[in-house]
């Protein structure tokens, strides 16, 4: 982004609301701290200019979609990016899930976390394929590798690992698990653009790794998404398989799906890449912000990034202890009134979701980690569109309600 186009902060009165006592609270009778509502996170726009440019040149040349000059610039810019062979661009994360799963010939049952978006466990279901969730480490909020060893059964063909929140899941010990039972390992990098393991940019962990570019996502093409990997087999059977099958005018090779991604998300992804730096300090200062402002505040904690990692820092997870006066859902209460809409994320978890509860009645019992976690968790406002003195105010509110003062 250059510095002609500052980042815009959120329209919002000089005189921000912080909060001292409860009679300062909106569920008391105060005003609202904010006249509209504050998103959990707003779209990142890069330069705007450059993606008016790749627009124009786009109907001049009359490309709109099959595999355009900008989408293929796109998928090289994010393998240079990534530190990846192989860049397949796709219409959105759920697609690209489901080309990836197919791809590798998952079939039987595949483990995956139930603490994560429904669209990790669609995407297998919708295959014809039977997700079974293991629980989660409580500190890491990622998969237990020794918990997906409890899973495993002999239709297992495979594990789906996510990186919830950017924070990288244990690749390692998830390999160590799939080659010891001659399982497929690929991963739900929804969260992790930008974000690191052990030092090198997620996107060619496992067999592949599948990241979202929806446009809530810390980097957006509008909606879109990829699969990423260094297997040139893999590579070319996705990229037939995203278009039809087609490996020629008349020649129809695989059964494929139609997972393009058109010319204009490619030009929204290209203005967004130059951006991601700016976004990832915004945000990296509003979480350190939202960290050192609740530290000390007994009961609440925000979830630290991994450390030694870099990370996009998209998502502040704030965590309600048993110990808190003060209930999760009482506190989204809290904050919601004062227009702050913090949300539950990923509860009350996939497995209590109505497709897979009708699958796996029971399935809570082998997840009491996932379920504790998420019983506690809030996501809170971040990105541009929040001020340091919007997370001061923010802070404030937790503060006074969780601790009256
Ligand atoms: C957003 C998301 C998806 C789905 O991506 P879409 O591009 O919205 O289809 C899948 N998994 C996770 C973890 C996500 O957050």
């Amino acid at each position: 982004m250059n510095t002609s186009q500052p980042i815009p902060e959120h329209a919002e009165s000089s005189s921000i609301k912080v909060a001292q006592r409860r009679a300062d609270l909106a569920v008391e009778g105060a005003p609202p701290a904010f006249d509209t509502a504050l998103h959990v996170g707003g779209p990142n726009v890069g330069d705007r200019d450059l993606f008016m440019r790749h627009v124009g040149e786009m109907f001049d040349r009359r490309w709109f979609s099959n595999n355009g000059p900008l989408v293929q610039e796109f998928e090289q810019r994010l393998c240079k990016e990534l530190g990846v062979r192989h860049c397949v661009a796709m219409c959105n994360g759920t697609i690209a899930l489901e080309i990836a799963i197919r791809a590798l010939g998952m079939e039987g049952e595949v483990i995956v976390p139930s603490y994560t978006f429904v669209a990790t466990a669609h995407a297998l279901h919708w295959q014809g394929i039977t997700p079974v969730f293991a629980d989660i480490d409580p500190h890491t909020h990622a998969l237990d590798p020794d918990a997906v060893r409890r899973m495993i059964t002999p239709r297992t063909s495979g594990i789906i690992g996510v990186h919830l929140w950017g924070r990288p899941a244990p690749a390692n010990e998830l390999q160590a698990v799939a080659d010891e039972h001659g399982l497929h390992l690929m991963f739900d990098a929804a969260h992790a653009f930008a974000c690191t393991y052990q030092g090198k940019k997620i996107g060619s962990l496992g067999r592949c790794e599948v990241f979202s570019f929806h446009a809530t996502k810390f980097f957006n093409t509008f909606e879109g998404g990829a699969v990423t990997t260094n297997d040139d087999e893999l590579a070319e059977a996705m990229r037939l398989m995203r278009n039809f099958g087609f490996a020629g005018y008349d020649n129809v090779v695989h059964p494929g799906t139609n997972g393009k991604m058109v010319e204009i998300c490619a030009a929204m992804g290209l203005a967004n890449l130059d951006a991601v730096h700016d976004i990832v300090n915004v945000n990296r200062r509003n979480h350190e912000l939202y960290t050192s402002h609740l530290r000390g505040v007994a009961g609440v904690s925000i979830l630290p990034m991994a450390e030694g990692e870099e990370s996009n820092y998209q998502y502040v997870v704030l965590q309600v202890g048993e110990d808190a006066t003060t209930t999760r859902d009482q506190l989204v209460e809290i904050l919601q009134a004062e227009n702050i809409l913090a949300r539950k994320y990923f509860w009350p978890g996939c497995h209590r979701m109505k497709p897979y509860r009708d699958l796996f009645p029971n399935a809570a019992l082998m997840l009491p980690e996932t379920t504790r976690i998420a019983e506690r968790v809030i996501v809170l406002p971040t990105g541009t569109h929040v001020s340091e003195k919007a997370v001061a105010s923010i802070c404030s509110i937790i503060r006074v309600a969780v601790n009256g003062h």
